[in-house]
């Protein structure tokens, strides 16, 4: 990767490296495992991994798990499945409900030096003392408790003698703060949940404010990088790590990203799954890295695109036609070229000897001398798209006209002749000539053809089932759309073939299941890998991205 600046998280480190503030950085990926990543956890991702990866440091795996009600085991694994697939190995794989009790100790601190009280106000009352951005809150009645009774409720709530909701802890801070989040924010909330991990062992959780930049103290973290709608919160977070006098880690924040077309919050995400406007988490439309990877996006592209986007300190858009260029070019590079015709309309070759299979050799990839080739059984009855032909051909129409001459990928040229067409003018049956010394690679016929057509014998070919794609959401920029990104949903986005036909090589390529399967450059036609639901009896084939760019119009 050829960047020559640093981003400014680079630039922070390198400091801190020469100032001798650290030996080492130790960065952490924290996800809440309630939904399954996204695009924009990879950007996260990446930027932790590759940080510590630059400076030889280290990156741990957190989980971020103090919301019982909403969290999995299944997004716990699914969470590592994706970030071991990026291509990230964790120093260390961790829970925030691992320290549970630590924080609990943590938290009796405050209240022994006065810093937290235990407040019986309901959330309403808590939300109507906080007050607003031009007026100053007012305090709550519980504020003026004593340590020893704090302590003493606090407790109790540990032991489960109240409700859920009957009392919280708060901070004690300043109710006249500028800053919302130091107005007595709650750390500890009753939920009688039970919990993955910690099964039902608590009844109180810290808050995400609570919890976080404790978890970063816990572990040494050097650098804490979070996006910045929690540039509001560093306050509180350096607040509590002082007032507890535990390890100094620091937060830094980055632009979170955003992607035309797309929706990123897990919630949301899990909306389209819920209400069944996507098959699934894996549906190959969903931002999702496990939709992406079923659709046939690659790690390499992925990590390359949140290279090129770098890292912003201020919010952006950006182009979802960037991931798709990474992802062109990288399966340019390994994506095996195989025939397949979309739209099959018949082409029969009259002067070739009757009944007569001949196998042509056909590289496998071009970009790559080391990629081989495979053979292609050629004979006198063919399916090429119907697109590809034209009784009335404009001068510039580089395809099959009577009497005029393409070539046939690695194979020969034709020259049309005449054609069949039904009542409705549709075209049932094409005929042409081949030249038998246009052979491709020895061709010594002299005849000049322009395009070049792909095809797949009649007799040999197998069908399969291809899935397209269009865009899931019609609108660019959703969060600046009218009314409830619901109503965005593109109801046309998938587009189904359910009979291709392929070269018949293609069935030995077959391997669904196997996250090492091959991709595929169907030739003319886009980029393709076949879905984890594919068998041999019903070859099923994921559009992952066209050949060109043809969103831009
Ligand atoms: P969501 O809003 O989708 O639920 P989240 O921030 O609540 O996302 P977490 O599991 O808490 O989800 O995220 C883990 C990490 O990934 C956090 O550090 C978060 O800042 C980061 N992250 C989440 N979404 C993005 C994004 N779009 N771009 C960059 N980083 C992101
Ligand atoms: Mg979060
Ligand atoms: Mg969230």
């Amino acid at each position: 990767e050829a960047r020559v600046s640093k981003n400014f998280l680079e630039e922070i480190i390198e400091k801190d490296l020469a100032d001798g503030r650290h030996q080492s950085i130790l960065t952490r990926f924290p996800p809440e495992p309630n939904g399954y990543l996204h695009i924009g956890h990879a950007k996260s991702i990446t930027v932790n991994f590759c940080l510590a990866q630059k400076y030889g440091g280290k990156t741990n795996l957190r989980f971020d798990d103090t919301n019982p009600v909403t969290e999995s085991v299944e997004y716990v694994e699914s969470i590592k499945r994706d970030v071991r697939w990026l291509g990230f190995e964790w120093a260390e794989e961790l829970y925030a409900s691992n320290y549970f009790e630590q924080l609990f100790e943590f938290a009796i601190k405050l209240i022994r030096d006065g810093l937290a009280f235990v407040d019986d106000s309901t959330a309403e009352e808590i939300a109507a003392q906080k007050g607003s951005l031009t007026q100053p809150g007012t305090h709550s009645p519980y504020r003026d408790r004593t340590p020893e009774e704090n302590e003493d409720l606090f407790r109790r709530m540990r032991a489960g003698e109240f409700p859920d909701g009957a009392c919280t802890l708060r901070a004690k801070i300043d109710m006249a703060s500028p800053n919302m989040h130091m107005r007595d924010p709650v750390l500890y909330r009753i939920k009688h949940a039970h919990h993955h991990r910690t099964g039902d062992a608590w009844c109180i959780y810290p808050t995400y404010d609570f919890a976080h930049g404790q978890s970063d103290a816990i572990e040494n973290i050097t650098h804490s990088i979070c996006t910045l709608e929690f540039v509001q919160h560093r306050p509180l977070y350096e607040w509590l790590i002082e007032k507890l006098g535990i390890y100094p880690s620091r937060q830094y924040e980055f632009a979170r990203l955003n992607m035309t077309y797309t929706i990123m919050s897990k919630r949301k995400l899990m909306q389209l799954v819920n209400e069944g406007h996507v098959a699934g988490w894996d549906d190959p439309r969903m931002p999702t890295i496990s939709g992406l990877r079923r659709r046939g996006y690659t790690p390499a592209a992925i990590r390359e695109f949140c290279a090129r986007i770098g890292v912003a300190k201020r919010d952006n858009l950006i182009d979802v036609s960037l991931l798709e260029f990474c992802t062109r070019e990288d399966l340019n590079k390994s994506g095996l070229r195989r025939m397949v015709v979309f739209d099959p309309v018949k082409l029969v070759i009259t002067n070739w000897p009757e009944g007569k299979t001949e196998m042509l050799e056909s590289e496998n990839n071009p970009e790559d001398p080391e990629g081989g080739s495979r053979e292609v059984p050629f004979s006198g009855t063919l399916w090429i798209e119907r697109d590809d032909f034209m009784v009335d051909a404009p001068r510039k129409y580089f395809r099959l006209s009577p009497g005029k001459s393409v070539r046939l990928k690695s194979a020969f040229i034709i020259t049309g002749e005449d054609y069949d067409a039904d009542e409705n003018g549709r075209i049932t049956e094409i005929r042409c000539t081949y030249h038998p010394d246009s052979r491709s690679g020895s061709d010594t016929s002299g005849i000049k053809a322009k395009g070049t057509l792909h095809w797949v014998s009649a007799e040999h070919a197998v069908p399969v089932e291809i899935r397209n794609y269009d865009r899931l959401f019609r609108e660019e920029n959703l969060a600046e759309a009218e009314g409830d990104f619901l109503d965005h949903v593109n109801p046309d986005s998938l587009i189904t073939i359910p009979q291709a036909l392929a070269e018949p090589g293609l069935l030995d390529d077959l391997d669904a299941g196997n996250p090492a399967r091959p991709h595929f450059q169907f030739m003319r036609k886009g980029y393709y890998y076949e879905d984890d639901d594919s068998t041999p009896e019903r070859p099923v084939f994921n559009q992952t991205v066209g050949l060109r760019d043809t969103w831009a119009k």
